[in-house]
């Protein structure tokens, strides 16, 4: 295995709710995730949660052996005692994870934070519930980027799958119904396999892709 960092960049295409409980606003039932100085931001495990998601589909869209976390009964070892590709990378009860998401932050000032009106949806019925209106606090699509590292030790292939699997992300937070969250992630620089060789990420994506 080789260290590898990865610089990373998200692009806001609609307005971004991720869930923070640890704030309140008057009048606002959710609130955006924010940081000591008050700015929003992608939280870490957020992120990492996506990633992990989308490589486990695209492992078992591909035919290799996948384990279906939560449900110990179902997760790695596989019966041969190894681990699957997802296990490897992000790790799971009884093995360390290779990889550290840092949160993604604002590389510029973020506007002001609108309100928007949430409505409550009773999936038995199908019908709107009016008691259920919610004030849902978002990030507003702008020219705001968020800039995030992802770094560890991992072999080329493993890298392969997880520069693959960061991809297919299209949207990020909450409310993805709603059209929220829609986003462009983009991997802005790649050193691999030491801290000083910067690489192209395209190229190890392709040595995985390829038959
Ligand atoms: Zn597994």
């Amino acid at each position: 295995m080789q260290p590898f960092w990865m610089e990373l960049k998200v692009r806001l295409l609609a307005d971004l709710h991720t869930a923070g409980p640890g704030r309140s606003v008057p009048l606002v039932d959710r609130c955006v995730e924010v940081d000591a100085r008050g700015e929003p931001f992608i939280p870490a495990s957020s992120f990492r949660g996506r990633v992990r998601a989308h490589l486990e589909r695209l492992l078992s869209a591909l035919g290799h052996p996948v384990c279906q976390p939560p449900n110990p009964a179902r997760m790695c070892p596989l019966e041969d005692g190894t681990f699957c590709l997802a296990c490897q990378i992000f790790g799971n009860p009884s093995r360390q994870s290779a990889i550290h998401f840092s949160d993604l932050k604002p590389a510029q000032a973020v506007p002001e934070l609108p309100v928007r009106v949430g409505i409550g949806i009773n999936r038995d019925l199908q019908t709107v519930e009016a008691q259920r209106l919610f004030l849902l606090e978002t990030v507003p699509v702008s020219d705001v980027e968020f800039v995030g590292t992802v770094e560890g030790w991992l072999l080329s292939d493993q890298l392969g799958w997880l520069i693959g699997a960061i991809g297919l992300i299209t949207h990020l937070g909450g409310n993805k119904a709603r059209g929220l969250g829609r986003v462009q992630v983009e991997i802005t620089r790649l050193l691999y396999p030491s801290p000083n060789t910067e690489i192209d990420h395209r190229a190890l994506l392709k040595e995985v892709l390829s038959p």
